[in-house]
């Protein structure tokens, strides 16, 4: 193919019209966030996280679904990871007036080296993630003062609630 073909096919790609692949009705009202909600893009907690959300009450999420969830706030791989979730979090605030935001771990997560990083001990993983937690909490608090911070820890039996001094199970 010489050059000219070549750039014309490129050219015919980006004019023709994009087909529909697939109907389905969704609402365009806008709306605002009952939360931002951090978490795991692990599929294994994704329909626990959804059917917790919808019992908390939380049906218009911003989800930030990313390797790591709260992760990337407590022990990010670089100021760039921070910085983007934080930034995401600010567009949730600033595009959906989102008041709230839930920050998420959860057990044998990949980013953390699985349960296996802590010897297979629910314990010591459990304690691990509520000291990240804390600090992703700390960090949200610190950025965005009026904005309501609650933290979760996702295992595969339900979802913990965090309190500064205390983890209870909520699902
Ligand atoms: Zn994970």
């Amino acid at each position: 193919m010489n050059e000219a073909e070549s750039s014309s096919k490129i050219e015919k790609r980006w004019t023709s019209p994009m087909q529909k692949a697939f109907h389905f009705d969704s609402s365009s009202e806008p709306y605002v966030a009952d939360a931002a909600v951090l978490c795991c893009f692990d599929q294994r907690i994704r329909l626990a996280v959804n059917k917790f959300l919808q019992r908390r009450g939380i049906l218009r999420p911003d989800m930030i679904v990313v390797a790591g969830g709260a992760k990337t706030l407590a022990s990010p791989r670089n100021d760039f990871e921070r910085d983007f979730i934080l930034e995401q979090v600010r567009m949730s605030i600033l595009l959906h007036r989102t008041v709230r935001v839930f920050l998420m771990s959860h057990s044998d997560c990949a980013t953390y080296g699985g349960l296996a990083a802590f010897g297979g001990d629910h314990g010591r993983e459990a304690d691990h993630h509520k000291q990240e937690l804390l600090r992703a909490a700390e960090l949200i608090r610190t950025n965005f003062p009026e904005i309501e911070v609650e933290c979760f820890f996702v295992t595969f039996e339900g979802i913990f609630a965090m309190k500064a001094d205390a983890v209870e199970q909520v699902a």
